[in-house]
């Protein structure tokens, strides 16, 4: 690890312990050569996945959340950075739910941020989205607004 200080190549590891629950170890680490000490921590990264309704798993692609989105929200007024933050907490919200996630529950999860954000682009989504068995079923979605 290169020191943040100097940019020395090589730091030493003086001390190094896992947290309680044991998923990530934090090293304090002394240059030597100008001596200062800083911290790093290690931690494992999961990849997110995704369950089909049949059952496959697939990565989760943020470019295709993302194109979804951009797309219930074509021609409304939102702007690039306003579409990037909702994106962005519809995906913090996803991770949160686990390593592996069904795919109904993303749709849930973009609805129910996009009924709050837009009632055009929730109905879009939607109707895209849910796969409607019948038109009684948006009907209701509709009338639920
Ligand atoms: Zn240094």
């Amino acid at each position: 690890m290169v020191c943040p200080y100097c940019n020395k190549q090589e730091t030493n590891v003086v001390d190094s312990r896992k947290n309680n629950e044991g998923n990530s170890i934090r090293r304090r680490r002394e240059c030597p050569k100008c001596n200062l000490r800083f911290t790093t921590y290690e931690k494992a990264e999961i990849g997110l996945f995704v369950q089909k309704r049949s059952g496959e798993l697939q990565e989760f692609n943020y470019e295709k959340l993302f194109k979804g989105i951009e797309n219930a929200f074509g021609g409304l007024d939102l702007n690039e950075k306003q579409l990037k933050t909702l994106v962005d907490n519809i995906y913090n919200e996803i991770k949160e739910k686990g390593a592996k996630i069904k795919s109904e529950v993303i749709g849930e999860t973009v609805l129910s941020h996009l009924k709050e954000t837009n009632k055009v682009a929730y109905l879009r989504f939607a109707s895209v989205y849910k796969e409607f068995s019948d038109a009684s079923d948006f009907e209701k979605e509709v009338a639920e607004l």
